[in-house]
Parts: structure tokens; C-alpha cells; sequence
């Protein structure tokens, strides 16, 4: 194994000694990605509009070791499927391999995705590989666990074959194995935040062009914390629900005759609501641009150092994906105003919506309050036990061993 450029976690030694207990040979290295939260900036970027996600300690490791034979083995510690073998030349997005809940479409569709680009000469890739995947970013929590497995496989896969890419490219790439491979329409913010974030710091993201930029975001330094509360919902109507809203962002903006919901500015919204007739679809527009411009505003305040001045900003943005954008659940509802009933600066719902998860800003002495707080209002109203932990701006994607 060559040079690490962080120390090895307990998880990745793990990965690594499994490994060898399936495929029998040694990994060539393990590499991980994390999941993320997104602090504020949702259901933007689709709209060419901007997000500010931060990176969770929490990481998908990927042990990796290349192959000659054209075989691609897939395991993962999380999914009791045993070891999946594909040809690489059978992958074909019509035809995915099948396995328990269609987990192997996602490492699958990386491969796919990285034969399928325009690449120098990843013709090494199709002699195959083998991976273990294990991780400890909850899935389907609202927390990316999905763009979590494409990047740490990605990054694996492409170090492992020398194929040079930069980081926005290989999240852009990770990102069209989960829309065309495995068939989610999901934006790119995910896999950005997973890719390039870094410890400390919150990822101001342009979806535009994927310009990208470090906000120093220190909550622990400033006596903060961030309480992650998983509401451990999953609502079956997510998907048609997510391409709907879609489907009206971008009517919207050819009816304004713009290129994207992006290109409205804020102060011109109300005359451009005017235009509209339609009044859902207003209220549509309306979320996407003043969460546009909600990202701004935080990130303004989170360069100036003042990050309890960010709170209102959220629970405002939840208003606006609970009223306007109609997206949030009763548990995200409930999570959130007993954060703030319980002395959070602020809190929202943070992902696509309709369950998953709900972030507040809180000081840190308080987490034991509005831990419990939240924790008795979900008994209360006969709702499962939430998930709740604190979460730090963690680093992105890098190789651990
Ligand atoms: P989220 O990204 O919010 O966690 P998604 O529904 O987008 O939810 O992705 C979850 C899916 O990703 C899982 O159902 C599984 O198919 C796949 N997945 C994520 N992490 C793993 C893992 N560690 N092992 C196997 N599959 C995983
Ligand atoms: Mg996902």
C-alpha cells in the first residue's frame, strides 16, 4: 500500500482485513467519502443555484484491488447479499446487476459511468475489480449515503487505474452513475459535498459551473454544535414528488424565459411572481429564489464570524420548504420546532424532504436539552425514536490506507 493522507481509522482497517477474508488477496488501499448535511441551499441545484453542504465524520470506506480478467466483485459489509460478479463489458444501464435493494447499481453505474466519459485511455479499468464497501453513513436518512458509495468507489477505482480527474469532474461523474445508472434524477450537490469538502469548513457550491469555495465554518471554536436529527421516515412518494418539483422549476423559468430559476434575481422576484398565473408554481419560484438568496446571506455571515446570526436564516428556510416548496413531513416539522422551542439559533430540514433528516444550531451546552426535548415530543406524538448526533464539517473524499 502506497502513502495515506490522513491517519487510517479503525472502520478502514476493518475494510481492508475483510477484504481479505472475501477476495483472499491483499487491497490495494481503502478510500473513503463522507455523507453530508447540507446547511442551507435546497432544492437548488437543479436550478443552477447555489448550496452550502458540509461534510460529516461520518464515511463510506471502499477497499479496492484491480483485476485483469474483465470481472467486476462487488460486496458490501451493509447489505447481506454475499459477493456480486459482473463483466465489465455486460454493464448496460438497461440491464444493472441484481442484487437485495439494487445497492450494487450504484458502484455498478461509477464503472459504467467512467468507460462511458470521454477519458484518456481507462482501458486498464476493463479488466475489472474488486471492492468491499462498509460504511458508517446511515443510508436513506437524508444523509447521502448513496453519493458517499459513488465517490469513495470512484475515487478508488480512479486512483487505483491512474485516471486523472479532478475533483468537481468526478462528482459530475458520480453523479451521472446515479441518473443515468441507477435512475435517481438527484442534482449534484451531494456528490460535490462528499467529493470536495473540507474539514472545517462549509463548500459554497455554484451548481452552475461547480465553482466551488471553502467557508471556515468552526462551530465547536465559536461554542456551537450541530444536532443532526434523523427522523428515520422514508416516504415512498419522494421520487414522483422530487421529478414534479423539477418538472415545475424548469416550466417556470422557460415561462420567464430564462435559462434557470437561477437567473432570477431577488429583488426582481415579486414583479416576475406577477408573470406567473399559476399559484403553486409561484410559490415554487418563490422557495427556490429567496433560498438562493438565504445562501448568500450565511455564507456572509459565516465569513464575518457570525454564526448564530445564520439561525433565523434556517428555520426561515424551512418555512419555506414546509410552505412553499411543500416538501417536509410532520417529523421534520415537529423536529424542528422543538429545536427551537429548546433554545436552538436555528434549525431546518436538510436533503429532499419528505422525511430523512433535520439540522440545528444549537450552543453546545445545550445539547443534552434539545436532545431530550426533541427526543419526548416524538413519543409524545406517537412518532419512532429519532436518530440524533452532533455533526462536525468534516474533510471530503480522500484515501485512508
Ligand atoms: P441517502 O443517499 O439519503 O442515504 P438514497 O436512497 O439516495 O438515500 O441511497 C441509499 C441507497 O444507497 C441504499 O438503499 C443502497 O442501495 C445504497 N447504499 C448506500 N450506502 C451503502 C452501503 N454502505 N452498502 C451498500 N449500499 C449502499
Ligand atoms: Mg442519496
Amino acid at each position: 500500500m502506497s502513502s495515506t493522507d490522513t491517519p487510517a481509522d479503525a472502520l478502514a482497517i476493518r475494510t481492508a482485513d475483510e477484504f481479505r477474508g472475501l477476495y483472499g488477496g491483499v487491497p490495494e488501499g481503502v478510500w473513503a467519502a463522507p455523507g453530508r448535511v447540507n446547511l442551507i441551499g435546497e432544492h437548488t441545484d437543479y436550478n443552477d443555484g447555489f448550496a452550502l453542504p458540509f461534510a460529516l465524520p461520518q464515511r463510506t470506506r471502499v477497499a479496492a484491488a484491480r483485476r485483469t480478467d474483465g470481472m467486476l466483485r462487488l460486496h458490501s459489509a451493509d447489505v447481506p447479499s454475499g459477493v456480486l460478479t459482473v463483466r465489465v463489458a455486460d454493464l448496460d444501464p438497461a440491464h444493472p446487476p441484481q442484487a437485495p435493494d439494487g445497492w450494487a447499481r450504484y458502484p455498478a453505474g461509477v464503472v459504467w459511468a467512467l468507460l462511458d466519459a470521454d477519458l484518456p485511455v481507462p482501458v486498464g479499468l476493463r479488466g475489472g475489480a474488486d471492492l468491499h464497501i462498509r460504511s458508517d453513513v446511515p443510508t436513506g436518512a437524508g444523509l447521502s449515503s448513496s453519493a458517499a458509495l459513488e465517490v469513495a468507489a470512484a475515487l478508488a477505482l480512479t486512483e487505483l487505474y491512474g485516471i486523472p480527474l479532478a475533483r468537481p469532474e468526478l462528482a459530475a461523474l458520480a453523479r451521472r452513475a446515479e441518473n443515468a445508472y441507477v435512475g435517481v434524477p438527484c442534482g449534484v450537490m451531494d456528490q460535490m459535498a462528499s467529493a470536495c469538502a473540507t474539514d472545517g469548513h462549509a463548500l459554497h457550491l455554484d451548481t452552475r459551473d461547480l465553482r466551488q469555495q471553502h467557508i471556515p465554518f468552526d462551530c465547536a471554536a465559536a461554542g456551537l454544535r450541530l444536532l443532526v436529527v434523523d427522523t428515520r421516515v422514508q416516504h415512498d412518494l419522494a421520487d414522483g414528488a422530487y421529478a414534479e418539483r423539477r418538472s415545475s422549476c424548469h416550466e417556470a423559468a422557460a415561462a420567464l424565459g430564462l435559462p434557470a430559476l437561477r437567473d432570477l434575481p431577488y429583488p426582481e422576484l415579486d414583479r416576475a411572481l406577477g408573470r406567473l398565473g399559476d399559484p403553486t408554481v409561484r410559490r415554487r419560484v418563490r422557495h427556490v429564489v429567496t433560498e438562493n438568496e438565504r445562501v448568500v446571506r450565511v455564507e456572509e455571515l459565516l465569513r464575518a464570524g457570525r454564526l448564530r446570526e445564520a439561525g433565523p436564516l434556517l428555520t426561515e428556510g424551512h418555512a419555506s420548504l414546509r410552505d412553499d416548496y411543500e416538501v417536509s413531513c410532520p417529523e421534520l416539522d415537529l423536529a424542528v420546532a422543538t429545536a427551537n422551542a429548546a433554545g436552538a439559533y436555528g434549525a431546518r430540514m436538510t436533503g429532499g424532504g419528505f422525511g430523512g433528516s433535520a439540522l440545528a444550531l444549537i450552543d453546545a451546552d445545550a445539547e443534552p436539552a434539545v436532545t431530550r426535548a426533541v427526543t419526548e415530543a416524538f413519543a409524545r406524538a406517537g412518532h419512532r425514536p429519532p436518530r440524533i448526533t452532533a455533526a462536525e464539517p468534516s474533510a471530503g473524499a480522500h484515501r485512508v490506507l
